[in-house]
C-alpha cells in the first residue's frame, strides 16, 4: 500500500524544490545574446548576487555546478604551486582542497571533525605559524552539506586577523546563501561562492563568484587563469564576454524568477523562515532522541545549520526509513555521506520550504519509525508544532 501519490516533496541538501514561477520563467523562446532584453537580465541577475552577497563587489557567472565555481575561485586568484589552507568541518571544504590539488595547488588541510565547527583559535594558532605567509588562501564552508554544522565565519575572520595574516579569506555559501546571514562587506571576506540549485531555488547548472578587491588584485599576477573561468575576459565589453560564450538563458531567466521571488519575501525574512523551519526540525528530532537510537550530528545546539540537518541511527540502517518515506509518503530524504555514510539522515531543509513541507517531513519519518519499530520518544511532531506555534 502506498500514499505517494500527490504532490512529491524532495527534502534532500539540494538540489531542492523549483518553484512554479520559476519553472515556467524558462518555458519561453531564446533571445539574441549580443543586445535586446537579454543584456538587462544579465545585469539582473549580478546585481542580484551583489545583494545576495551583501556586497557592492564584482560578480560573476558560471554555466557550471558548484565544482565549476569551486575552480573559477581558485585559478583566477593563486600561482601553480601556492599553498592553501583547507578548513575541514565535514567534508565539502575538503573537496574544494582536493580540486586545489588537481589545479596544482600545495594544499594543507586544518584537522576537523564533524561534530563541531571549525575551531578559529586552531586557525589563529596555525596562521601564526606560518611567519613568511607561505599560505595565500584559506577555504572555508559557511555550512557543510556533509555534517550539517554552521561555520561562525566572522569569528574565522577575527581568528586570521588576530595572527595578522594576509592570506585571501574564501568561502564556500553554496548550502548557505539565502538560507543564513551572510555578509560579505561586513565580514570583510575576499572571496564568496554559491550555486544556483540550492537555498537560490533554480535548477542545477548555474555557479555563482563574487570577488573583492584583494581577490581581484590576486588576480593581476594569477598564473592558473583558465580561458573559460576567466574573470579578466570576462570584464570585457561584449555582452558575451560576461559568460565567455553563450549565455546559459534559460537558467538565467529561471534564476531571475527565484531572486525576485526572494526579493518579494524579502532577504531577511527568508532567513528568518529558514531559522523557525529548521529549528522546529531539531525540535521533533530532540524527542526522537529520547528513544536511545536517534542523535544529532551536530553536538552544539547554535553549531546546527538552518539549511540542512544531520541525524544519526544507532544500530539501525536508515535506508529502509528513507525508502518508506519516499515509497509510502512521497517525501524524498537524504541519506548521510563520506564519513558517515549509511550511519543517518540528511533533511534538506532549504529554499523553496514550507511549515507544511517540515511537519509533512517530519511526520513520515515519524511514521515510518513506527512501522519499521525503531525506538524513538512519542510526541515529536507535535513538538516541532508547539515551537512553530510559539515563535509565530
Ligand atoms: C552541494 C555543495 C557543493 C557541490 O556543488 P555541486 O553543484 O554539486 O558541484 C559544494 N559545497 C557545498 C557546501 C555544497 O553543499
Amino acid at each position: 500500500m502506498t500514499l505517494r501519490n500527490g504532490k512529491e516533496f524532495l527534502m534532500i541538501p539540494g538540489p531542492t524544490n523549483v518553484p512554479d514561477e520559476v519553472l515556467r520563467a524558462m518555458h519561453r523562446p531564446a533571445l539574441d545574446i549580443y543586445e535586446g532584453p537579454m543584456i538587462q537580465t544579465t545585469y539582473d541577475c549580478l546585481e542580484g548576487l551583489q545583494r545576495l552577497f551583501r556586497t557592492k563587489e564584482r560578480t560573476y557567472i558560471y554555466a557550471a555546478n558548484g565544482h565549476g565555481a569551486w575552480d573559477a575561485a581558485l585559478t583566477n586568484t593563486l600561482c601553480r604551486g601556492d599553498k592553501v589552507l583547507v578548513l575541514a568541518s565535514g567534508r565539502f571544504a575538503i573537496g574544494w582542497g582536493e580540486a586545489a590539488s588537481v589545479s596544482g595547488l600545495d594544499v594543507e588541510v586544518l584537522p576537523g571533525s564533524w561534530q563541531h565547527p571549525v575551531d578559529p583559535t586552531a586557525v589563529e594558532t596555525r596562521l601564526r605559524q606560518d611567519t613568511d605567509h607561505q599560505i595565500k588562501a584559506i577555504l572555508v564552508v559557511q555550512v557543510d552539506t556533509a555534517s550539517g554544522v554552521c561555520n561562525d565565519i566572522p569569528a574565522i575572520r577575527k581568528a586570521i586577523d588576530a595572527a595578522g595574516h594576509p592570506g585571501l579569506f574564501m568561502m564556500d555559501c553554496i548550502a548557505s546563501l539565502g538560507c543564513v546571514p551572510f555578509e560579505m562587506d561586513e565580514w570583510n571576506v575576499d572571496l564568496a561562492l554559491t550555486g544556483s540549485q540550492k537555498g537560490l531555488m533554480t535548477p542545477p547548472g548555474l555557479s555563482f563568484v563574487a570577488a573583492g578587491k584583494r581577490a581581484l588584485k590576486a588576480h593581476e599576477t594569477a598564473d592558473l587563469r583558465v580561458n573559460y573561468l576567466d574573470w579578466t575576459f570576462r570584464h570585457g565589453p561584449e555582452h558575451y564576454q560576461k559568460y565567455c560564450g553563450t549565455p546559459p538563458e534559460h537558467l538565467l531567466f529561471a534564476f531571475k524568477a527565484a531572486l525576485d521571488l526572494i526579493e518579494a519575501e524579502g532577504l531577511e525574512n527568508v532567513w528568518k523562515r529558514h531559522a523557525i523551519l529548521a529549528e522546529a526540525c531539531r525540535r521533533a528530532i530532540a524527542v526522537w532522541a529520547e528513544g536511545g537510537v536517534i542523535s544529532f550530528g551536530v553536538t552544539g545546539p547554535q553549531h546546527r545549520s538552518n539549511s540542512v540537518t544531520v541525524f544519526k541511527l544507532d544500530g539501525y540502517d536508515p535506508a529502509p526509513l528513507r525508502e518508506f518515506t519516499r515509497s509510502v509518503c512521497g517525501v524524498t530524504i537524504g541519506g548521510t555521506i563520506g564519513d558517515l555514510s549509511g550511519k543517518g539522515i540528511r533533511i534538506g531543509h532549504m529554499g523553496h520550504i514550507n511549515a507544511v513541507m517540515i511537519l509533512g517531513t517530519l511526520s513520515a519519518i515519524d511514521l515510518g519509525l513506527k512501522k519499521l519499530n525503531i525506538p524513538h520518544g512519542e510526541g515529536a511532531v507535535q513538538a516541532a508544532i508547539e515551537y512553530i506555534a510559539g515563535a509565530l
